[in-house]
Parts: C-alpha cells; sequence; structure tokens
C-alpha cells in the first residue's frame, strides 16, 4: 500500500471525498483502542454503539471495494507488535505494509488533535485533511469566534441563516422573526401525555462487543439489558431521521422542554435522538436540516415554531458550541469561575435519589446513556450547578453517560452553559433555576419525597434552598447582572429569620448530598 488512511471512531463519514473513488493502494485502517475507552468511564451502551458502528462502517467500505483493516480490542490490546497507543499503532501500520504517505481526518478533540499532531513518521509524509462534515469552515472559528469572548449565540446563528440562506425569504427570516422560543416551552398535559409517540428503536445484538469489554477489563458505567437500540450505520440513521420528520417534528419545539414521569416514552419524547448519528458523522448536519426542511415544506402539520425550533439547535447550538471549544482549547478545559469544589453524590452512578426529577433524569441517563437537553441542563447540570461540583467530575460524568457525548460538544455545554464555569463565555448569566421551574416544565414534584412549595427544613425541595444560597453567595458578582437584579429584590423582602432557615437547610443538604 502507498498510503495508509486512518478513520477515527466520529469519523463515520460515508460521503467524505476520500471514498469517490476506490485505490488498491489505499489501506483505511478503523481500530477500537484501549486509550479511547479509559480517558473517562464511558457507558457501556456508548462503547457498543461506536465499536458497532465503526466496524458496521468498515464492512460498508470493503462491500465498496475499499481496502480495510479493522482491528478489534483483541488485536490492540496487549498486541504482540509492542504498541500501546494510537500513534505506535500508525507507525506500525504505516511500516508494515511500507506506506509512503500517513492521512488522517482533522480529529474534532483537542487531545486527539495533540496527539496527532506529534506523530512522526520517518519513512512516509503525513497530511491532515478536513472532516467535511460540520457547517462552518473549521478556519473561520477564529474569526467568529475571539477567544475568551461571550459571543451570543443568537447573533451566530442568524449570521448562519443568513450565509447559508437556512429559513430565509427575500434577505428576511421566514415567518417574519428569528425566534420563536415564546411558542415553544409548553409543559405536557394529561391529554398530551397519552399520546407520546413510541421511540423508533433499533436492535443489535453486541453480546461479542460485551465479551471484548470483559475480556480486557474496559471499565464501563450505566446498563445495557437487552440489545442495542441506538443506529449503528448510515441507512438506521436515515430511518430515525425519517421517523423524527414525520411523528415527533410536528411538537418538537412545543415540547422541546417538557419532562414527564408517566409514560413509557419518557425519555425520548419528541427529541430527534440523532446526536449519535451526528457525532459519529454517520449523517450531516445538513442533510438533517434539509429533510426536516422538506418535511415542513410538505406536511401542513408542522408549523414554523417547530422547524425554526429544530433548525436552531443544529445550525444554531450546534455549530455554535463546537466554535467556543476550538477558540477557547485548552484553556477551556480548566475553567473554574465560580470555584467550585464539590463532589458528585453516589446516585449519579446508580440514580437512587428521593429527588423524583434526580432520580427520573439520572436513571434515563444510566438506562439509556440519553437524556434530553433539559434534563441535562436544568435538572442535572442545575444540581451540579447549585450544588457547586467541581467542573472536572461533572465534565467526566457527562462524558462518560450519553451516546453523543464527544468532548467538542459536551465540554462548553456542561462547562459553560450548565455550569457557568467559562465565566461567561457561553452565556452571560448561570442557569441556575429552583425547584418551581421543573415544576413548571414538569410532572415530576407530585411524585417527590420532597415538597416543592417549601423552601426550608426537612422536607422542603432541595433545589429551592440550594437555589437561594447560590443566589446569596454570589450576589456580587451576579447582582450586576439586569437580568438577575430583580430577583434580590425578593430575597431582600424575605425575613431575616426566612432567609437564615433557607441558609441553613441547604447546608445542611450540602453536608448530606449523598442522603438526599
Ligand atoms: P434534539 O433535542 O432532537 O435536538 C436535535 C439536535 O440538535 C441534537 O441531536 C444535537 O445535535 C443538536 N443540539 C441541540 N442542543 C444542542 C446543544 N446545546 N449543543 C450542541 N448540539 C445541540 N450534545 C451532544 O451531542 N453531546 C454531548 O455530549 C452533550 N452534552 C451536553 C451536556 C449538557 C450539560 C447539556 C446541557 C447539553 C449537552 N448536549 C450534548 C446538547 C443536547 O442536550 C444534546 O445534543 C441533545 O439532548 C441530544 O439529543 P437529541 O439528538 O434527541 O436532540
Ligand atoms: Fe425535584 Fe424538588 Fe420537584 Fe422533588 S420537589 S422533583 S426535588 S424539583
Amino acid at each position: 500500500f502507498q498510503t495508509v488512511r486512518l478513520i477515527l471512531g466520529d469519523q463515520l463519514n460515508a460521503q467524505h471525498s476520500w471514498f469517490n473513488r476506490v485505490d488498491d493502494q489505499v489501506l483505511y485502517v478503523i481500530a477500537e483502542l484501549h486509550q479511547e475507552n479509559t480517558y473517562v468511564t464511558h457507558h457501556v451502551q456508548k462503547i457498543c454503539a461506536f465499536f458497532a458502528a465503526m466496524a458496521q462502517f468498515a464492512k460498508e467500505l470493503r462491500a465498496q471495494g475499499h481496502q480495510v483493516l479493522y482491528l478489534t480490542l483483541d488485536d490492540t490490546f496487549n498486541n504482540t507488535q509492542g504498541y500501546s497507543d494510537l500513534l505506535g499503532l500508525i507507525q506500525h501500520q504505516v511500516t508494515l505494509v511500507g506506506a509512503i504517505k500517513f492521512e488522517y481526518q482533522r480529529p474534532d478533540e483537542y487531545r486527539l488533535l495533540e496527539q496527532l499532531s506529534q506523530l512522526k513518521l520517518n519513512t512516509a509524509v503525513v497530511n491532515c485533511v478536513d472532516t467535511e462534515h460540520f457547517i462552518l469552515p473549521f478556519d473561520e472559528i477564529d474569526a467568529q469566534f475571539p477567544v475568551g469572548k461571550h459571543i451570543m449565540m443568537e447573533h451566530f446563528y442568524r449570521r448562519m441563516r443568513k450565509r447559508f440562506n437556512i429559513l430565509m425569504q427575500e434577505g428576511k427570516p421566514l415567518g417574519g422573526q428569528w425566534n420563536f422560543d415564546a411558542s415553544n416551552r409548553q409543559k405536557l398535559k394529561t391529554q398530551d401525555i397519552k399520546v407520546l409517540p413510541e421511540p423508533l428503536m433499533f436492535s443489535f445484538d453486541v453480546t461479542e462487543i460485551l465479551a471484548r469489554l470483559e475480556r480486557h477489563q474496559i471499565p464501563t458505567m450505566g446498563r445495557i439489558d437487552a440489545p442495542l437500540l441506538w443506529p449503528i450505520n448510515r441507512a438506521q440513521s436515515l430511518t430515525l431521521l425519517t421517523y423524527f420528520c414525520q411523528v415527533c417534528l410536528p411538537s418538537f419545539g412545543r415540547f422541546q422542554d417538557a419532562m414527564t414521569a408517566q409514560h413509557p416514552a419518557k425519555w425520548s419524547l419528541y427529541h430527534s435522538r440523532l446526536s449519535f448519528s451526528l457525532n459519529s458523522k454517520l449523517i450531516s448536519p445538513l442533510e438533517v436540516i434539509n429533510a426536516a426542511i422538506d418535511s415542513y415544506q410538505t406536511n401542513a402539520e408542522i408549523d414554523i415554531a417547530q422547524i425554526e425550533g429544530f433548525v436552531r439547535q443544529i445550525l444554531g447550538w450546534r455549530e455554535y458550541v463546537r466554535g467556543i471549544y476550538w477558540a477557547n482549547m485548552p484553556q477551556y478545559a480548566s475553567t473554574n469561575a465560580l470555584n467550585a469544589h464539590g463532589t458528585l453524590p453516589d446516585y449519579f452512578w446508580h440514580g437512587d435519589t428521593k429527588m423524583n426529577c434526580m432520580r427520573q433524569a439520572l436513571s434515563q441517563s444510566l438506562d439509556f446513556a440519553y437524556a434530553h437537553h433539559i434534563q441535562r441542563l436544568m435538572v442535572i447540570g442545575n444540581f451540579c450547578l447549585l450544588t457547586e461540583i467541581e467542573p472536572n467530575q461533572v465534565d467526566e460524568w457527562y462524558l462518560g453517560v450519553y451516546v453523543d457525548a464527544i468532548e467538542w460538544v459536551e465540554m462548553p455545554n456542561t462547562r459553560g452553559m450548565a455550569l457557568f464555569a467559562d465565566g461567561g463565555i457561553v452565556g452571560t448569566k448561570p442557569y441556575a433555576a429552583s425547584g418551581s421551574y421543573i415544576n413548571k416544565m414538569s410532572d415530576y414534584c407530585s411524585g417527590c419525597h420532597y415538597k416543592i412549595k417549601e423552601r426550608s427544613g426537612a422536607l422542603a425541595c432541595p433545589f429551592n434552598s440550594f437555589y437561594w444560597r447560590f443566589m446569596d453567595k454570589h450576589r456580587a458578582r451576579l447582582s450586576q447582572n439586569p437580568r438577575i437584579g430583580m430577583l434580590y429584590q425578593t430575597w431582600d423582602k424575605m425575613d431575616e429569620s426566612a432567609r437564615h432557615a433557607i441558609l441553613a437547610t441547604a447546608e445542611h443538604n450540602l453536608v448530606h448530598l449523598n442522603r438526599l
């Protein structure tokens, strides 16, 4: 072989120009690596999904006539060739096949980009190419995202809409406004819950993968009790996309922030669950956006608020967090603006807590390797923010638990949006909320051990006292913000004894976090 090309686990992009032509002189290498499975403890479904998708991708490339070497953990772990990591593997393969060129697609994780940029081969030239996946070209990130500066997602999103002419009409936003958030954000009523759609699940036998993980003692978190439900190839990803457009999109925006404990489909609701397919690059963001817009144009049940809400997530948020990540790494990974040093309680690994909202969100994360955005942000993330858990621990948990977790997207969401650890690069204020937000958007509180209306005492909703403690503690920083300032008037108007009881409850709960 003249050329060896590396395909990482999140680079399963069949539409990449690499594959336009079959060339017998090119060897594609896809490898299950110990280093990728141990930098954090991953959810068992996440590892299974990646390994299964990588193996399927190899099979599909071979079927098209490409030369592919697929290495399992059995081949790469404690191998007789003596390499221990990705660079060792590359050196070994390039020498073994006598290649004069080694090529890779630019990794989306800083850690891997750093590692690969240190690669030196004596006998082959090294070439890095684009992944051809994202909408905003990589070399434009620096201009759009100045280091350390707050960039408003809304402004970035509008620029992207205009630039790529998405949901635009004669230079104006379709529907006359950029943002339909006000029509979204509805709670699910009893009659809405009854008609929730069945989530479309796949079924892939992962017995062999599980045996490999056990053989090589790869630590995992979470559960897998049945065949893998996640899409593991392009065809399944496209089926899920079609299902989403037909069944979920008509109600997507409306119930985007809603949560319920009442229905078997409570873990998925109207969400697309396309994030694994997107982040492994089985499908591209533009084809998802185009498919959704096509449905909007042909299905009268989909109104502008639903399609705009969906496009915003992918053209806006997804591209935005990638920009924030690359502009601010590696400093971003050590930010801790609020000086948080708490420890994650044990229920993050088993879900058993008396707080119903946390039990629901954590249990489904452990059962499905999935929680939707508001559960990640306003339940689990909010809890970590208010209880001042150290950002590294929170990051590590989020990076491990979700099937779609890859650092470029996980970190700005966790450190930036949920924890405000970046000091305001993603948001101008922390997404801190008391229990009343959770009560407004869900039915969790009615089934909870704690009382949502109480702020102090043993049975008071812990989110309430934590919230006021947080606001009180960070008053100097937060009261300057016009969007928060008003809240301090409410706090100041409370009885001194009520304030004292709230703060005492919060301190007590913080000390006994594991028992909540
Ligand atoms: P849908 O609700 O159907 O949304 C459609 C798509 O929009 C998603 O698939 C995703 O690609 C994109 N999207 C929506 N919101 C965001 C966002 N804030 N950032 C980036 N893309 C977005 N997303 C990940 O892909 N990987 C992560 O590791 C991850 N970690 C998160 C951690 C925290 C603390 C928070 C608050 C959010 C995180 N998100 C992450 C963003 C978002 O929660 C998930 O993308 C979404 O829940 C995935 O489910 P879905 O495909 O059903 O999304
Ligand atoms: Fe969560 Fe508080 Fe509601 Fe219980 S009462 S579900 S702890 S918000």
